[in-house]
């Protein structure tokens, strides 16, 4: 077994977690504890809590590895996604405790989830993100997680705020396809190659008028396809798992 260390992606750090070697783990934490912390006392404004919650998120992290289970790469994604499923139950706890016969939370509007679908998107949403360009992901990761604003953030990419927030808008937009792209399985019919690969382009009304033009066309003559355009516009619109908002229903996001 090779020690990993400290010059090691993340990728090669989450394998080594994977095959037994601990100490792995413990650069992982060195390297995104300050990250983590810094989502946690957001989500909490309360230093103890906020300790309390990142120990119990890399715990549960290092657990789900162990099990061979959890990412393959974008650790930060994944933990930080983790961090706000914790985060969540963790208020939902306490707040059973508070109500003895609580239905309130039933009433609340929140999704029902199924955990294998979950894991499902959580997976989807991953791969997304580890996708896209690094700059987006920087971005992404800065006013999503992190919560900054783009005057906040201006200084640190060496751009002026404006183009700060073209550039989120860009990364949040290309997520969103990846993400969508991700829910539509390769197609084995060379007929549907060219509008399966642009669907989520589709949906999101992206694609240029010439790719447009022959999408639609595929798409009036072809069943399947127009099955799967559907499912995505639903996808769209119910599941996208922009990592701020849907902490109540998204990939441990
Ligand atoms: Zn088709």
């Amino acid at each position: 077994m090779t020690i990993a260390g400290v010059d090691d992606t993340d990728s090669d750090l989450l394998a080594a977690v994977r095959s037994g070697d601990t100490a792995a783990y413990g650069t992982l934490y060195q390297r995104h504890r300050a990250a983590a912390r810094q989502l946690a006392f957001s989500l909490t404004r309360d230093p103890a809590e906020a300790d309390d919650l990142v120990a119990e998120t890399f715990a549960r992290v290092f657990a789900t590895l162990r099990a061979g289970r959890g990412p393959l790469a974008a650790f930060r994604a994944y933990l930080a996604t983790t961090l706000r499923h914790v985060s969540y139950h963790r208020a939902r706890r306490d707040r059973r405790l508070e109500f003895t016969d609580d239905l309130s939370r039933y009433d609340a509007g929140e999704p029902f989830l199924d955990p294998t679908l979950e894991r499902l998107e959580r997976t989807f949403a991953a791969r997304a993100f580890q996708q896209l360009p690094a700059r987006w992901r920087d971005v992404l990761w800065m006013t999503e997680v992190e919560g900054a604003g783009p005057a906040e953030i201006a200084p640190r990419l060496g751009l002026t705020p404006n183009a700060v927030a073209v550039l989120a808008h860009r990364a949040r937009e290309g997520l969103r396809s990846l993400y969508l792209q991700q829910h539509v399985a390769v197609t084995d019919q060379p007929q549907c190659r060219f509008t399966g690969e642009r669907l989520s382009g589709h949906v999101r009304g992206r694609l240029s008028p010439r790719d447009a033009v022959r999408v639609s066309a595929h798409l009036s003559g072809c069943a399947t396809c127009r099955s799967k355009a559907a499912e995505l516009t639903e996808v769209d619109t119910v599941r996208y798992p922009t990592y701020r908002q849907r902490h109540h229903s998204a990939p441990t996001c």
